[in-house]
């Protein structure tokens, strides 16, 4: 089992350097979890901050968990958040493939080589799948460490199945620097030997994660805390190897609440959820941009940044080792300043698709409706809700016609309508002007405040006692005909 030096060269002269390169690299699951969009988005602004380049990366060696359509989940997901990528399965690049279940073969001839240098062996044991997915076996006394080199190949080479396993000194301790977390130390007896090659012939996560991050070039390797406790055994890998070790730059988790981490099986929402729930991508890229990493210095107070500005002041001095928690209420602070500051225009093409959810008639104007909306609505999915009223009159009860503030009983709203039809019916056009010049007319011939006038004419227009936009507004969307038509039915309410 000779191994063929040249390819080993040859690998390492394609490996660019010189600049900062970071990856994202996700499993494709068919969702992004939030604290996967977090670390996707730090690892662009680390990239982006320093000129560098961002490199995407699809870890599927975990063929069992596979889902359908999920590589282009991500896809979809980065391209929507602005998260461009530099190199990538799609994009190609110096150190293609960036597909790992594309990248096999290589996976095994640098375990072979590993093996050769002592710091790994074969391993012919039986043992589950599972256990060797995890690693999570204590390998120490293992019988295949102490074969000699000839008697494990002559073993391969009769074609008993085996895994490959990385050999952890016995003695002594590893310690491995973090950007976040600082140095941190671990024996090396409370190590195991973890498996770098499945009997299937695929690497583990383990294992690839150091192969791929070297060939590919990667300065800084950015990923959830959970990887903490296995960067030891990734040092013992570089250095296995005699390769530099990578910045490590592990975050913090993002939590539900103190105990627990956000789950998607426990009903935590993903980016795709949220985005269904009418946050916009923008909010929320800001709001999770915050989510363990604080602006300092000039900027210490600023809260809206767009992408450009994260790429600009992002730093790993701002980046936070403690876990954030997920403040739902907090989003829906940021998606309010955004839908604030959107151009009309640009918060009417949002809103559009919500608002025809509830209001099928073409004949209602979305643009006009949209801009009721805008001041008074912070997720584009309370919108439905909110309008529908404009569709159909709900059914609703004569006491709404009561209110204190403006003055007005049932009595009053009654004669407020007898007076406001033929007004209405008479007015020489339907525009916002003209409605709301006759009704103030209205009110000053009837000697009564605006409000007395106005409030009866919503709830007869709307039916319902919280509206966004008022009488005028209300009266110009739903035109003339139906206008009249509901005052009628208020004024047939009240008689
Ligand atoms: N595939 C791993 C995950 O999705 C990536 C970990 C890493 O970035 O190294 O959690």
């Amino acid at each position: 089992m000779d191994l063929d030096m040249k390819y080993f060269e040859e690998m390492e002269d394609k490996i660019p350097v010189g600049k900062v390169r970071t990856r994202f690299a996700p499993s494709p699951t068919g969702y992004m979890h939030v604290g996967n969009l977090r670390t996707a988005l730090y690892t662009w602004l680390i990239a982006r901050n320093a000129g560098g380049t961002f490199i995407l990366r699809i870890e599927d060696t975990d063929q069992g968990r596979l889902v359908e359509g999920a590589t282009n989940v991500i896809y979809k997901t980065l391209a929507e958040c602005g998260l461009d990528h530099d190199e990538g399965p799609d994009v190609g690049g110096p150190v293609a493939p960036y597909i790992q279940s594309e990248r096999r073969d290589t996976y095994g001839k640098y375990a072979r080589l590993l093996v050769e240098k002592g710091h790994a062996y074969y391993c012919f044991c039986e043992k589950t799948e599972s256990e060797e997915d995890s690693g999570g076996f204590d390998r120490t006394d293992d019988p295949c460490r102490a074969l000699s080199l000839e008697e494990a190949q002559a073993r391969v080479e009769a074609g008993e199945p085996y895994v490959i396993r990385q050999r952890i000194p016995k003695e002594g301790a590893t310690t491995f620097r973090d950007a976040i977390f600082g140095d941190i130390t671990v024996e090396n007896k409370t190590l195991d030997d973890q498996v770098l090659i499945k009997r299937d012939g695929m690497p583990t996560y383990n294992f690839a994660n150091v192969i791929d991050d070297h060939l590919m070039g990667i300065t800084h390797v950015v990923r959830g805390s959970e990887y903490l406790s296995s960067a030891p055994k990734y040092n013992l890998l570089y250095e296995g190897f005699g390769w530099t070790v990578p910045t490590y730059v592990h975050c913090s988790p993002v939590m539900r609440d103190a105990q627990n981490k956000m789950s998607k099986r426990h009903g935590d929402p993903s980016y795709e959820d949220l985005k269904e729930q009418g946050f916009l991508t923008e909010a929320i890229l800001n709001y999770v941009a915050l989510l363990g990493w604080s602006p300092r210095g000039d900027i210490a107070e600023q809260e809206v940044f767009s992408l450009e500005e994260l790429a600009k002041a992002f730093d790993l001095a701002g980046m936070s080792k403690s876990p954030a928690i997920f403040d739902i209420e907090k989003l829906t602070h940021f998606n309010a300043l955004y839908l604030r500051a959107m151009t009309p225009e640009d918060f009417a093409r949002a809103a559009g698709s919500y608002i025809r959810m509830a209001v099928k008639d073409e004949g209602l104007s979305a643009s006009e409706i949209a801009a009721l909306l805008q001041a008074r609505c912070e997720r584009l999915a309370e919108i439905p809700e909110k309008v529908a009223f404009f569709q159909e009159l709900p059914e609703y009860s004569a006491d709404l016609f009561t209110n204190k503030k403006s003055k007005t009983n049932p009595e009053v709203s009654k004669a407020m309508l007898e007076a406001a039809i033929p007004m209405l019916e008479e007015i020489p056009s339907w525009t916002q002007e003209d409605i709301h010049g006759g009704l103030t007319a209205l009110a000053e011939r009837l000697e009564v405040k605006n409000a007395t006038l106005m409030w009866p004419v919503r709830i007869a227009a709307a039916g319902q006692a919280v509206t966004p936009g008022g009488a005028v507004e209300i009266c110009k969307i739903l035109g003339r005909e139906e206008t009249l038509r509901r005052l009628k039915l208020g004024l047939e309410k009240l008689s």
